[in-house]
């Protein structure tokens, strides 16, 4: 009996539990990824707000957004340059991160595609003027880009089928030999 007790095998060593990731308890911006843009970079405020510094044009265009409070801008501070440039983003992302005491929200839903529609249908809508057809360009979308979670290319197709559907609105023009395509918001009626 006794020598049948050393005579046993081991038990195997128990196996360590693997190491158990924390469940987030809510998505605050650590890991999202929007639709239609590129995050270039995350910063954190004191109570762990996401600041997001994010582009929609693969390298320029820089927009930075707070996922705590509702602070966003694209403006640049750098003379000749109409875009704002990484360097400043990340001074603007720094700089609000070091001062927003907001806590984090509930990341954006990704809206239906009507809703989509409909932002848009009301961005062309308050572009138009009394004077003359308005060229309205997509880059002025970028601050809402985490709103609308849309590629580029969708947001291209939904306008020129705006521009079929309501033509009295929007009108596109496609230039040679490019095809790049131009919109433009229809002048308002004169009374
Ligand atoms: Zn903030």
């Amino acid at each position: 009996m006794f020598l049948a007790l050393f005579s046993r095998r081991p038990a195997p060593a128990p196996v360590a539990p693997s190491a158990v990731e924390p469940e987030p308890w809510f998505e605050t911006g650590e890991t999202w990824t929007p639709e239609g843009v590129t995050v270039v970079e995350r910063h954190w405020t004191q109570v762990h707000a996401v600041v997001l510094v994010y582009t929609a044009a693969q390298g320029y265009r820089h927009n930075v957004a707070c996922l705590g409070c509702h602070f966003r801008t694209s403006a640049t501070r750098r003379v000749g340059y109409d875009w704002l440039q990484l360097e400043d983003a990340t001074a603007a992302a720094t700089e609000h991160a070091n001062t927003c005491r907001a806590i984090p929200r509930d990341i954006p839903a990704r809206p239906d595609d009507d809703t989509v529609r409909e932002h848009l249908r009301t961005w062309v809508t308050t572009s138009r003027t009394r004077v003359a057809d308005e060229q309205i360009h997509l880059e002025k979308l970028d601050p809402l880009r985490l709103t609308i979670q849309r590629t580029t290319d969708w947001l291209e197709a939904a306008l020129q089928q705006l521009a079929v559907d309501q033509p009295e609105i929007l009108r596109t023009e496609t230039s040679e030999p490019s095809d790049r395509v131009s919109y433009y918001a229809r002048r308002l009626p004169q009374d």
